[in-house]
Formats: structure tokens, C-alpha cells, sequence
């Protein structure tokens, strides 16, 4: 296996949908959020749910851990309108109260459930409810070591070809697949080998990346190269911190890259020496207030700069943008400075000037 070619693969995925979530084919690439709250706190789950669609979750995964617990999937409906994915390891039995339960999506894994029968009985449920199924595989389950990459994610690509195999045999096949591990290498291979076989939709994600910065870096570069060598349906960021920030990070990987647009991406430098103002404080101000405007009728991209030296030349690319200098800042379209305000005004004229011209 040649291990980072970026030969673009150009199969395209079949459609499965999670609820009436449309995933591959020639949907966008989706983002699906976990929720980490405890279920037996109601109204924290609430809550963190209502956060996740707020953000931009486009499906939200509960695990399903013991018997009674797929009845929160009842609870959310009432709250939230993002379709559900049960997760579910170890007992088939929590897989059929979920489907029950109203779950939209099942997941699987066929490391700790592997009989044929419980997984046909599962499949059987599915294919009468209308209901699909993430096939999902991470290497935290394997009771064994590999010497390398490779040899991992050949492991990982032939258990999921088996438990295909069972699947399709029962005439199932709204199904998508992850195979995931703790090592961007391992995960590549695995994804991109898997992709070069099938069609189903591939659920993409680096599992257990750690702590913030180095999670965030982890997790976009794994999923980053995978989205661009060409694999990969629906995403889901792994963060050891709050699940509202891996559905962020999701969003501002998919606009980086070109695959989504939750328009307006800001662009800001990182400041230096020529910078006087509270650059990190501006841009937060201005995340806020664009929050509260009709994202259809803002520009694509907008500029916050420290310094009219070099602001809007570096920041060429931007529809619209300020650029600060001694006591007062220039707005800038394009690299052309515009006009000049006060600095104390400068984010109160930038949203005004936004709002008096149509962007679209
Ligand atoms: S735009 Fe100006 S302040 Fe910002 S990094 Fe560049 S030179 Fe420094």
C-alpha cells in the first residue's frame, strides 16, 4: 500500500441516511456531534444537545451503555430536530431497544458483537424500520498488537469486508462504515483502502487524539488528509473536551478546506510588534455580532488586520476587512482601502458597511 499517495479516488459513495440526514452520494460532507453528558442528568443532556444543533451538529451519537438508557432518544426528540445515532457495544439487545427507542442510526462494532445470529437479529430490526447502520471499528478493541500501519489497517479493512459480508447476505445495505484508530497513520491506510473496495459512506474520525491544542491538530490533520485525498461522507472530531468545540473545529476544518461554506470565515492575522490594539478581543467581538446577522446576506470572507502596513495586502482575499493603525483603522474591499474610521468605532463601522451592501 503505497501510504499517503493523494491520488484523488474517484468512486463516488452511495446515499445512506441517518434519519432524513442524507449522507454521501452527493451530499456535503456532514458533521456529527457525541454527547458527553451523563444520561441520567435529563436536563444536561438537554442542554448539551441543544448546544450541539445550535453549533452545527448535523446528527448527534448517544452511547447506549445499559438496558433503559436507549429511552433518552424519546427525550431528545421532543428537544431537538438532529437525527440520533444509538452507540452500542457489547450486548445486541441495546441495539434493538434503540431501534425501538427511535434512533435514527445504529452503530456497531464487530469487535464485541460478532455473533451471526445477534448481528443478522439486529439487521432484520433495521431493515424494518427503515433504519441504518455505521459499522464502526476502532482499534482500541483489539486484544492484540501490530508490528506497523499497515498491517493494522489491513486488519481493520478485512473485519469490516466480513462483517459486510454477513450483512449483505440478509439484503442490508444502508450501511456506512468507520474504522478508526489513534494514529493518523493507521487511519489513513485504513480509510483509503477500505474507499478503494467500497461505496459505502465513510464515517471519518481520529479517535482519542488528547487534550485540546494537540487534539485539534491531530484530529484535522488525520481527517484533513482524508478529506483530501477524496475519502469520507460525515466527520466527527474527537476532543478530550466540550463536545460543543468538536463541532466547531468541524466546521472551520470543512470551510479550510473548501468542502463547506458557514459563511463568513474571518480571517485575522496573527499580530506582531506593528499591532496596538486588542487584535484577539476584536475578532471575538465580531465572531459575536455576526452570529446575530442573516448568514445569507453576509460577505464570504472579512479581514480583522493589526496593522494598515501590511493588513490589507495580506488579507487580499477578503471581501471586506479592517486593518488598525495609530488611533484609527482603514476598511478595506479587496487589497483597497475604502475609507478610514475612528479605532473605538472601527468594528461598529465595519458591521455597518457589511450590512449596506449585498454580498450574494
Ligand atoms: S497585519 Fe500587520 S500587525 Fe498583523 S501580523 Fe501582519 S504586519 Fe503584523
Amino acid at each position: 500500500m503505497n501510504k499517503y499517495s493523494y491520488k484523488k479516488i474517484k468512486k463516488k459513495t452511495k446515499e445512506v441516511k441517518i434519519g432524513g440526514l442524507g449522507v454521501g452520494g452527493g451530499n456535503p460532507v456532514r458533521i456529527k456531534g457525541m454527547l458527553k453528558s451523563s444520561l441520567q442528568d435529563k436536563d444536561n443532556v438537554i442542554r448539551e444537545a441543544r448546544r450541539l444543533e445550535r453549533e452545527g451538529a448535523e446528527a448527534i451519537r448517544v452511547a447506549v451503555e445499559k438496558r433503559g438508557n436507549a429511552k433518552i432518544a424519546r427525550i431528545l426528540k421532543k428537544n431537538i430536530s438532529v437525527p440520533l445515532a444509538a452507540d452500542v457495544h457489547f450486548d445486541y439487545r441495546l441495539a434493538l431497544d434503540s431501534i425501538e427507542s427511535g434512533f435514527d442510526q445504529i452503530r456497531l462494532n464487530p469487535l464485541n458483537i460478532y455473533r451471526k445470529k445477534e448481528v443478522r437479529e439486529v439487521v432484520k430490526e433495521l431493515k424494518k424500520s427503515g433504519i441504518s447502520l455505521r459499522v464502526g471499528i476502532n482499534s482500541g478493541g483489539f486484544k492484540k498488537d501490530f508490528p506497523d500501519a499497515e498491517s493494522i489497517a489491513k486488519e481493520m479493512v478485512k473485519i469490516a469486508a466480513d462483517y459486510l459480508n454477513i450483512i449483505e447476505k440478509e439484503g442490508f445495505f444502508d450501511i456506512m462504515v468507520s474504522l478508526k484508530t489513534s494514529s493518523i497513520d493507521s487511519t489513513f491506510i485504513a480509510n483509503k483502502e477500505f474507499r478503494r473496495h467500497f461505496d459505502y459512506p465513510l464515517h471519518l474520525g481520529v479517535t482519542a487524539t488528547g487534550p485540546f491544542l494537540e487534539g485539534i491538530v491531530k484530529s484535522s490533520l488525520g481527517v484533513g488528509m482524508m478529506l483530501s485525498s477524496g475519502a469520507g461522507d460525515i466527520i466527527r472530531i474527537s476532543l478530550t473536551g466540550p463536545s460543543w468545540q468538536e463541532i466547531r473545529i468541524a466546521r472551520y476544518l470543512l470551510q479550510s478546506l473548501g468542502l463547506r461554506s458557514f459563511s463568513p470565515e474571518v480571517i485575522s492575522c496573527p499580530t506582531c510588534s506593528r499591532c496596538n490594539v486588542d487584535l484577539p478581543g476584536i475578532v471575538d467581538k465580531l465572531r459575536k455580532e455576526l452570529s446575530r446577522l442573516d448568514n445569507t446576506s453576509l460577505p464570504g470572507k472579512i479581514a480583522v488586520m493589526g496593522c494598515v502596513v501590511n493588513g490589507p495586502g495580506e488579507a487580499y482575499q477578503a471581501d471586506i476587512g479592517l486593518a488598525f493603525g495609530k488611533k484609527r483603522a482603514a476598511i478595506f474591499k479587496k487589497d483597497k482601502i475604502v475609507g478610514w474610521t475612528d479605532e473605538n468605532n472601527a468594528l461598529r463601522d465595519l458591521i455597518d458597511e457589511i450590512g449596506r451592501m449585498s454580498w450574494k
